[in-house]
């Protein structure tokens, strides 16, 4: 029996589960409004243990770190090889080693999947998931010459060092392998390997308009680059942050959040040798709140500043009603996802980030405001802002929705979702779903292109399509 499956919304999740069910041999229908794939809000840290997060449980940490293991297997080309580097500013209420019992936790959860499937040493070996470094180590760091390509975290850590105005940390700092993920590079590798699947139809700048539920299953209206009706035996509702209006036409009530934040694209000429991700922990949403410094290739920097007036905003966080499943930003927020940042606005939000970490690395001050940032919104399912793990919900037959809060979910979200399918059309599941050689025929050079030109095409500078460090 030909089973017709939609998804609706090509982002990390739509496009994932198309490529899953795709590589099952399904008849899958991928719909997204907009004219690219994965332009929706944006990713760049794999949360391989959660370590941005001090508020979340580390029940919730030991699962981000299976789930970016699982992550980086199925899109390695996507995968930014360098650690992150975690430190307290001197004005954090927290001491640095805080973090140790959980990162020791997380340390013998690394070691037993890697004793389970030696596949899964994917963060180097155990015994250095994490390192711990003194002052005095640094300051003798900051004295070495810097290495083009490092191999160990002392050698990941000399630009730190020497960048580093030493009075504005606490010590010591602390090195843990979570690398960085290039999301146009994901969208590259995903849709080039879409678009070899002969049972699955891309249809780019299409809106599903309204839904039908029949007999059979769901009658899609569509309108845009391709109109029409369709009927399809299995939905799947991959819309985001838009989630809720897909669940208002099904008279699905749900209660979840909607969070429109931003990150700042610079370029910093003077910048030497490679980098780490830095990471300068505080207390989300007041005017400390964590700081993040994500190095892309050729002087570009992406920053993160968890204070109201940076990456936050103020009513940026709004939940659904008793009325409607769909909480609603305001227009403000809503016109610069559809129309973009005013030059305004956006010098003065990337100048207060350039600010702000400059503030530990006072030579970063000379950084330039790159492009436009990287911006979105994202659903949160529930009433708890601080969820950083959810992966899909079936709130009617046939019906499968999407409510990933990271991207590392996804594996768990698809493979949920094949069993769903499973269930009702009694199909046999081959056992590694996540084996795709759609995606594995590729190689690194026809990403490098394809991502450098979905860079440009969202109106980056190329090079962020490039990864600094292979994987
Ligand atoms: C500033 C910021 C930084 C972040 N950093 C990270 C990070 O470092 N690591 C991490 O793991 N996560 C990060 N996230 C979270 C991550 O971006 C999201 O979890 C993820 O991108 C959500 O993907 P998605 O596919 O569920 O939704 P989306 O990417 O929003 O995709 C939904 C798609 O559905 C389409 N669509 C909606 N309605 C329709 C319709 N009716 N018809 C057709 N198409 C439709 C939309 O156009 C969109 O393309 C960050 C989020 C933000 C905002």
């Amino acid at each position: 029996m030909a089973i017709n499956i939609a998804i609706i919304g090509g982002g990390v999740a739509g496009v994932t589960t198309a490529l899953t069910l795709g590589n099952l041999g399904l008849d899958v229908t991928l719909f997204e409004k907009k004219n690219a794939l994965i332009s929706g809000p944006p990713f760049c840290h794999l949360h391989a243990g959660g370590n941005l997060y001090r508020e979340i449980s580390t029940q919730a940490c030991v699962t981000l770190l299976k789930q970016s293991i699982d992550f980086a297997k199925l899109y390695p080309f996507s995968i930014d090889k360098r650690p992150t580097i975690f430190a307290t500013p001197t004005y954090d209420p927290q001491e640095p080693l805080d973090l140790l019992p959980r990162l020791e936790v997380l340390r013998d959860e690394y070691k037993k999947l890697v004793e389970i499937d030696g596949s899964n040493k994917l963060l180097g070996e155990v015994e250095e998931y994490f390192e711990i470094f003194s002052k005095e180590q640094l300051l003798e760091l900051s004295k070495r010459e810097i290495v083009k390509n490092p191999k160990s975290n002392d050698e990941w850590l000399i630009t730190f060092a020497k960048n580093l105005d030493f009075s504005t940390i606490k010590f010591p700092v602390i090195v843990v392998q979570e690398y960085g993920i290039n999301l146009f590079r994901v969208a590259a590798n995903s849709g080039l390997a879409l678009e070899s699947m002969e049972n699955v139809e891309l249809l780019r700048e299409c809106e599903v308009v309204d839904i039908k539920e029949s007999k059979e299953g769901f009658k899609l209206k569509f309108s845009g680059a391709k109109s029409a009706e369709k009927e399809f035996d299995y939905l799947i509702n991959a819309t985001g942050f838009q989630t809720g209006i897909i669940d208002d036409m099904l008279g699905v009530k749900e209660q979840r959040m909607v969070e429109f934040k931003a990150a700042y694209t610079t370029k910093w000429e003077e910048r030497s040798g490679a980098w780490a991700e830095v990471v300068f922990h505080g207390i989300r949403g007041t005017n400390k709140g964590m700081g993040q410094w994500t190095p892309y290739c050729n002087g570009y920097v992406q920053l993160h500043a968890m204070t109201p007036d940076i990456t936050l905003f103020k009513d940026g966080l709004v939940k659904s009603t008793k009325d409607s499943s769909y909480p609603k930003l305001n227009k403000h927020f809503l016109d610069i996802i559809q129309n973009g940042w005013s030059q305004e606005e956006l010098n003065r939000r990337s100048q207060r980030a350039i600010n702000y970490l400059s503030h530990f690395f006072p030579s970063y001050k000379s950084a330039k405001i790159g492009t436009k940032p990287l911006f979105g919104a994202q659903q949160i399912p529930g009433d708890d802002p601080t969820l950083r793990v959810a992966e899909v919900a079936f709130p009617k037959e046939k019906y499968a929705r999407c409510e990933i809060v990271k991207v590392s979910s996804v594996n768990d979200m698809s493979k949920a979702i094949v069993e769903d399918i499973a269930k009702y059309f009694k199909i046999d599941i081959k056992e590694d779903i996540f084996t795709i050689k759609e995606l594995e025929k590729l190689e690194d050079k026809d990403i490098d292109k394809r991502a450098c030109e979905v860079a440009k095409k969202l109106g980056y500078p190329k090079d962020l399509g490039l990864r600094c460090n292979k994987f």
